[in-house]
């Protein structure tokens, strides 16, 4: 064994075999902000064979003060998040492989980059993208280590098929809309706290010790010291459309999932939400309060600017985002808002 990871061989749980299977695996994250980049160089360090990064977006100035790979340069030059990370992991490792896939992971593109991998990671900003992996990780068989975070507060779990619950089992008891870093902010050290339960998870896994994996939902805030471990076994639904008997993985198929559309002739991006996960008016109104935005409220609608653009938010959660013409750009501000 290379002395780079003699002192992680010396640690008698992973030894020399627990590292010989580390360095066999491969691992496909999705994401690659604070989350994914913090956990892909931890990973690329502990000796990963292989990593898909998979993200849609570019490097801007305001990630840099918590996503660890990216440079004021990258900023600038506004340069892909997974090119840049790619740039910066093989200079930390020289053999590692590193595959990027730079576009939206919808269902299907998911159900190819996950053949062959050992593991899932959660290092995503949504909702959508979380149901999905859900789905996958229960369709293939493969463990997906889900992880947030916002504010000063993290949250992580190992969801493994045949041995847990799924997320789906888990969702009545979320709040149908999240805070996100756009909305409530995000100081590093949350990232780091959650990229680290992660990345602990994965390696117990990758290593072989899947007993030592945790077994209850931990949530931890680093400002106010607080923690809160629930055990979620009891969620378990035998009816659950992911992980129940007869699974049907509603997120992989295509009219359950969040949609998004342009209006034909009418420069407009139409956001249809997951229905389990329908915005309130008064949710919407939460979220605008907490922006300090203005909006009007009718019984029917409720209008506000998103970023640059005129929105309109109906009772049903369907929401019009006016003058805009790119889904991509649309469903980057719905996250943005609503996570
Ligand atoms: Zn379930």
């Amino acid at each position: 064994m290379e002395e780079r990871y003699s002192r992680q061989i010396l640690f008698s749980p992973i030894a020399e075999e627990g590292q010989r299977h580390i360095s066999k695996s491969t691992v496909l994250i999705i994401g690659c902000g604070a989350l994914g980049t913090a956990i892909s160089e931890t990973l690329v360090r502990a000796g990963v064979k292989k990593i898909i990064l998979a993200d849609r977006d570019y490097v801007e100035a305001s990630n840099l003060q918590r996503q660890q790979l990216f440079t004021e340069e990258d900023a600038r030059q506004k340069i892909p998040k997974v090119i840049a990370a790619k740039r910066r992991l093989v200079e930390i490792r020289s053999n590692v492989e590193i595959e990027v896939v730079l576009d939206h992971i919808d269902g299907e593109k998911m159900a190819k980059l996950v053949k062959g991998c050992d593991l899932l990671l959660d290092a995503t900003d949504n909702f959508e993208t979380r149901l999905t992996m859900n789905d996958i990780a229960w369709k293939y068989k493969i463990p997906w280590i889900y992880g947030a975070c916002v504010g000063s507060t993290s949250i992580s779990f190992s969801f493994i098929p045949g041995k847990t619950p799924c997320f789906q089992c888990l969702l009545p008891a979320l709040p149908s809309v999240n805070e996100t870093c756009d909305t409530a902010g995000i100081i590093a050290p949350a990232v780091q706290i959650t990229a680290s339960h992660q990345s602990a998870e994965a390696l117990k896994w990758l290593s072989g010790n899947h007993d030592a994996m945790r077994t209850k939902m931990l949530t931890y805030d680093c400002w106010h010291n607080t923690s809160i471990e629930v055990g979620i076994s009891r969620l378990q639904k035998s009816t659950c459309p992911t992980c129940g008997e007869t699974p049907s993985y509603p997120a992989l198929n295509r009219e359950h999932e969040t949609s998004f559309a342009v209006l034909c002739g009418r420069n407009t991006v139409q956001v249809i939400p997951e229905k389990n996960r329908l915005l309130t008016l008064e949710e919407v109104a939460t979220v605008a309060n907490r922006l300090n935005k203005s909006y009007k409220k009718t019984p029917y609608f409720i209008e506000m600017m998103m970023n640059d653009y005129r929105a309109i938010i109906f009772k049903n959660g369907r929401l019009l985002i006016h003058g805009l013409k790119d889904v991509q750009e649309g469903r980057k501000i719905y996250h943005q808002y609503f996570g």
